[in-house]
């Protein structure tokens, strides 16, 4: 059976029209859904036998929190439990401007690199455009506020879902629905180049953001499996393509690993490649994970870090630690549930 959250308003619509209802039912149906109210009994204005088509037709479900933890800084860590009792995680942000929420699009992950605990398990299947929404829908009946920010960096690699990625993109933007702007939008990737620049042609206005981490192929190959399919090189051109195409600025993810690739010379070589490229850094001291023996780099090394691309006309800033308290950290609360099952 379909999800319902996988239709868009006037498919809905269309979907009532060719079972012998009227389009407004669709527009009724979805007004429910996006207010949070997942349960065909409680949708009062919908006739009986509608709803029987509803149930015989679609599951009609938002995600289940199975568990929550709330760290000090407010960062909400939610594990979700899907219809087919897969686990994703979510997590709730707060900043100065609103609510973020970081959502998964795979269930678990298949680029293997070493430093994440989301592709531990290897990867179970593809998240549909309506699971990936439903996690925003979600997160802001749990805080009672709308999400202002959505960035695609919980498990999974957005741009191997290509599909029912886009189609998410398309519904959060509906204006009937979350009426969310693609600004707000951060598709996060480790790099399938093909995809970016498929992605690009589609001229949207999300950010995009790359995972770096590496300043050489050499080395990038050793933590990540993509880098043997695609150089830095590629991503790079890749990237110049899709700033061209969008006009939109692309960030970088660097996650700092102490001793390995936080050195002065690693960030003089990072300004260097990304030298003339209207681009930002996002600097990450890496997370722990129990999996792997690596530690995060020191607060000095990462402003020294920091301070050397700004020296080289390098916008770059220092991702704020959040809900490290609560194994916040890319897939952890997921993993370690699994393991005591
Ligand atoms: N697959 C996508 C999106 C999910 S991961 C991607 O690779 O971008 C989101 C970000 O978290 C990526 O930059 C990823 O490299 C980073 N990440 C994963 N594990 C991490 C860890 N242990 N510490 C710091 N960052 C990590």
């Amino acid at each position: 059976m379909e999800n319902i959250y996988d239709y868009s308003l006037e498919e809905l619509k269309a979907w009532f029209k060719s079972n012998g209802e009227s389009a407004f039912r669709g527009k009724q149906v979805f007004d429910y859904l996006y207010k949070g109210i997942a349960d065909i009994d409680q949708m009062k204005t919908i006739n009986e036998e509608a709803k029987e088509k509803l149930r015989k037709n679609f599951k009609v479900a938002l995600p289940k929190i199975l568990e929550k933890r709330t760290s000090k800084d407010g960062t909400i860590k939610m594990l979700m439990l899907l219809e087919d009792h897969n686990i994703i995680e979510t997590v709730i942000m707060k900043y100065h401007y609103g609510y973020s929420v970081c959502v998964s699009s795979q269930i678990g992950c298949k680029m293997g690199c070493t430093f994440c605990a989301s592709t531990k398990g290897g990867m179970v299947r593809n998240l549909s455009s309506g699971e990936i929404l439903s996690q925003v829908i979600a997160s802001q009946l749990l805080v009672g506020e709308r999400m202002s920010h959505v960035v695609l960096m919980g498990s999974g690699e957005p741009l191997d879902n290509f599909d029912q990625v886009m189609k998410f993109l398309e519904l959060i933007n509906a204006k009937e629905g979350l009426n969310l702007s693609h600004r707000n939008i951060t598709i996060s990737t480790c790099g399938l180049v093909d995809r970016i620049y498929e992605l690009a042609d589609r001229k949207l206005q999300i950010t995009l953001a790359i995972s770096l981490h590496e300043t050489t192929d050499e080395r990038r190959k050793l933590i990540m499996p993509i880098a043997n399919k695609y150089s830095i090189h590629d991503i790079l051109n890749s990237v110049k393509y899709y700033m061209d195409k969008t006009g939109r600025r692309v960030s970088f993810e660097y996650a700092l690993v102490k001793g390995s690739n936080d050195t002065e010379d690693d960030a003089r070589a990072l300004a260097k490649l990304l030298h003339g490229m209207q681009v930002h850094v996002n600097l990450i001291p890496v997370n722990a994970i129990k999996e792997m023996l690596f530690l995060p780099s020191t607060n000095e090394s990462v402003n020294r870090f920091r301070d050397v691309l700004l020296s080289h006309k390098i916008e770059a800033t220092v991702r704020r630690e959040m809900g490290s308290d609560i194994d916040a950290a890319c897939g952890q609360l997921r993993r370690s549930y699994l393991e005591n099952m």
